[in-house]
C-alpha cells in the first residue's frame, strides 16, 4: 500500500517544500534471517547543493582530442567491419595501453561492448586487474555495464564523445536497465528470487577464514 502512495507522497511533500525536490522514494526489501522479507520506505536525496563536484571544470587537452578521434576512428571503422558503431581507448601515461570495440553481433557476446573489450586487453597487457592511472577515451558515453566494468578496474577518468540520447536514437539505448536498477525486484521485467542463502554463504565464510586472499 505505502509502495504504492509513496511517489504521491513524495509528490505533495516536495511541492510544499517540506522535502527537496531532488530527492526520490524508495522502497526496499531486506532479508531477516533466511525467510522474513522487511520493507522499508524513505526518501533519498542527494544534496547536489552541498556536494562538491569531483571534476568541476577538466581542461581537455590536445592529448585528449587525439585519444578520442583515435576512439572515434575505431567506431566508425568497425561499423564497416560488422561490428557496432562505438570505439574505446585505454591510456596510461600518454601512452595506448588498449583498444577495443564493439563486437557483440561479430562474437555472439552479449558483454563484448567496446570499453568492456579494451579493459580486457588492457588488464591482460598490465598483467593486472586495476587499471589506475588509466584514462578510458570512448566513443559513446558509457552504457551501465561499461560505466561498472570502469569503476571496477579503478580507471583514474572517463571521457566520451556522442551521448546517451544519441545512442538511444538509433536504437542503442540503455536507460531501461538504468531505470530497472532503481525499481524493486518484483517490478523488474526480468524476475530475481534469493534463495538457499545460508547454503550460498558457505563461500563468503570459507573467504574470511583464508589467509592468502587476494582483497580487491
Ligand atoms: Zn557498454
Amino acid at each position: 500500500m505505502l509502495r504504492h502512495l509513496g511517489p504521491l507522497v513524495h509528490l505533495y511533500l516536495s511541492s510544499l517544500r517540506i522535502i527537496p525536490k531532488n530527492s526520490d522514494f524508495c522502497a526496499q526489501r531486506i532479508n531477516i534471517g533466511d525467510v522474513m522479507p522487511v520493507e522499508f520506505y524513505f526518501f533519498r536525496t542527494f544534496d547536489f547543493v552541498n556536494q562538491r563536484p569531483r571534476m568541476p571544470m577538466t581542461q581537455i587537452t590536445d592529448a585528449d582530442r587525439r585519444f578520442m578521434q583515435m576512439a572515434i576512428d575505431l567506431s566508425v571503422e568497425n561499423v564497416k567491419n560488422g561490428g557496432g558503431p562505438f570505439g574505446a581507448v585505454i591510456v596510461k601515461d600518454g601512452e595506448v595501453v588498449a583498444t577495443g570495440t564493439n563486437r557483440v553481433t561479430a562474437n555472439n557476446d552479449p558483454t563484448a561492448h567496446a570499453e568492456v573489450s579494451a579493459i580486457r586487453e588492457a588488464c591482460q597487457r598490465m598483467r593486472h586487474f586495476k587499471l589506475e592511472g588509466c584514462i578510458c577515451y570512448t566513443s559513446c558515453e558509457p552504457c551501465p555495464m561499461c560505466l561498472s566494468a570502469l569503476y571496477w578496474a579503478g580507471v583514474s577518468a572517463i571521457f566520451y564523445g556522442n551521448t546517451k540520447e544519441d545512442a538511444d536514437r538509433i536504437g542503442f539505448g540503455d536507460d531501461f536497465i538504468y531505470r530497472e536498477i532503481e525499481k524493486p525486484y518484483e517490478y523488474r521485467s526480468i524476475p530475481i528470487h534469493g534463495m538457499m542463502r545460508n547454503e550460498a554463504l558457505e563461500a563468503f565464510r570459507q573467504w574470511e577464514l583464508k589467509d592468502d586472499k587476494i582483497e580487491y
